[in-house]
């Protein structure tokens, strides 16, 4: 239950649904770790009850979309699970390097820019940082070009000092079980991720799992299944 004192409504979340949820999400993706995306205070349900309960559930991987989302639920953890992963889907901006650094953020890398500024962090500070990058596969909102993995390939000195955790995209039609632009998306990400250092791998959202397991690779990364929406359309609410 939460609620808010100088609210004119009160919203009451099952907690109990949301561990279920979870658990169902990480039983129909055996080989992969099931992350948690609570950008957006959790889609709008409480980022800290919520990512409490998920960390009680097992959870220790968890996506936010901004650094302060990554603060707050940091703090919100702290005691409970300081070895929990927080990757910030926007990335570092200039000037944001020391907080990622002091609070543990993993910042997912969406840009040659990004890189340069994370991997000069890295440089200046002589201590490998962890990173994520993200390729743009077709769902054209964040993400390194084919164009921009051709430069990472050819020049990996663009990389140094980088300790990379993850290479992952994001599916853009996956509720759709047939359609056929999920494989080629599959296929892009196999084939942008062969020109990089090797690394574990994170395609599917919430849908993506309902898709064949091929799509799970190494991380599932599900969003509003885990607060009861339906991964799958013109299917019943498996949630
Ligand atoms: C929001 C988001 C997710 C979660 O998507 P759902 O469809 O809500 O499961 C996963 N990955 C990225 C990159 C996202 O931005």
């Amino acid at each position: 239950m939460v609620a808010a004192s100088h609210a004119c409504a009160i919203l009451s979340v099952d907690l109990d649904a949301v561990a279920a949820n979870y658990a169902l999400l990480d039983e129909k993706s055996p080989g992969a770790i099931c992350a948690a995306v609570v950008k957006a205070d959790a889609y709008g349900l409480g980022l800290a009850p919520v990512a409490r309960r998920l960390a009680h559930e097992g959870c220790r991987h968890f996506f936010v979309a901004q650094l302060a989302e990554a603060i707050t639920l940091r703090e919100s953890l702290e005691s409970a699970v300081p070895d929990s992963a927080i990757y910030v889907l926007n990335g570092p901006d200039q000037g944001t390097e020391a907080d990622f650094e002091n609070y543990g953020a993993i910042p997912i890398l969406n840009s040659l820019r990004q890189i340069d500024l994370w991997s000069s962090h890295a440089r200046k500070r002589a201590v490998a940082q962890p990173a994520v990058l993200h390729m743009d596969t077709g769902m054209s909102r964040l993400g390194l070009t084919s164009g921009d993995v051709d430069d990472l390939a050819a020049d990996p000195e663009l990389l140094c000092g980088l300790d990379i955790r993850l290479a992952m995209s994001h599916l853009a039609s996956a509720e759709q079980r047939g359609n056929p632009f999920n494989q080629q998306q599959r296929r892009l990400f196999d084939n942008l991720r062969a020109q990089l250092p090797a690394a574990p791998a994170s395609l599917a959202n919430s849908s993506g799992i309902f898709l064949v397991p091929a799509f799970h690779y190494d991380m599932v990364r599900p969003g509003a299944s885990i607060f009861g929406i339906s991964p799958m359309s013109d299917e019943s609410n498996p949630m």
